[in-house]
């Protein structure tokens, strides 16, 4: 479904624009109006028909995560078309040279990888937003596998958060709570956490946010993690020690959520 569409390339919500007017679509640049009344959501669509156009199999969920990210970084541009590439951005921050790539469906890790690479070879960050409903499950497919050691969070409604979590064999043994970041605040430099835990060590992230699983390990100096999770993967099989150390790992996790 699509929500938004362009007006002299000021990007305007459905339910903002007007029935007789005629607006452009931000990916194929073809006219679209606004459809849609009482019992079904306001939307656009394309007057004459586009087969290559994604925007109208885009799902409400991504959509959502993509304006909360466009209200939260206003200087933004959604659906920005990097034409050396062929790639166009769910949402581009130029200053900062991120694009945020939001999934919500599933995703080939050949595919994700020649985006990142894509991405980079025009000189940005790709930061992945996965959504809870169709990612963070216990089971990882590949390209999750693969999206958790780059810059990389998990989107529930308006929530952007990072977590602590035990991987081990494609399995996701633990998960800690959500921990909110704010995407629109990267931090100057990469924090710095002694005696890192496998859950950040195994990252290769260029960029750190404010409230990301590294900054906020940085500040809590929470050494003992590391420990920690190495006896949690060895002792998971055994359902009393998994509840013991569940609980344990949740009070300290606990202190990190603040
Ligand atoms: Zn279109």
């Amino acid at each position: 479904m699509q929500l938004y569409a362009l007006d002299e390339q000021i990007p305007i919500l459905a339910q903002d624009a007007s029935r007789k007017k005629i607006y452009q679509c931000p990916e194929c640049v073809s006219p679209v109006q606004v459809r849609g009344g009482p019992h079904r959501q306001l939307h656009y669509f394309h007057i004459r028909k586009n087969s290559h156009c994604r925007q109208h199999s885009k799902s409400i969920a991504h959509l959502k995560i993509q304006l909360h990210l466009k209200s939260l970084i206003p200087t933004a541009t959604l659906e920005k078309s990097f034409p050396s590439i062929g790639r166009i951005a769910d949402v581009a921050w130029e200053e900062k040279k991120i694009v945020f790539e939001i999934q919500c469906s599933p995703i080939s890790k050949e595919e994700v990888e020649s985006r990142c690479k894509d991405y980079e070879r025009a000189g940005y960050t790709p930061v992945w937003v996965l959504y809870v409903k169709r990612f963070n499950k216990r089971n990882l497919t590949a390209a999750e596998d693969f999206l958790r050691k780059r810059p990389c969070f998990f989107a529930d409604g308006f929530k952007i958060y990072d977590q602590f979590e035990i991987l081990h064999r494609g399995k996701r043994l633990l998960k800690g709570p959500p921990l909110t970041v704010q995407p629109h605040k990267p931090l100057q430099a990469i924090p710095v956490v002694e005696h890192p835990p496998l859950a950040v060590s195994t990252r290769s992230w260029p960029i750190s946010f404010q409230g990301d699983l590294l900054h906020r390990l940085s500040e809590g100096a929470l050494s003992h993690l590391k420990y920690l999770e190495k006896k949690f993967t060895k002792y998971s099989q055994v359902s009393r020690w998994r509840s013991i150390c569940r609980e344990f790992f949740y009070h300290l996790l606990a202190k990190l959520t603040h």
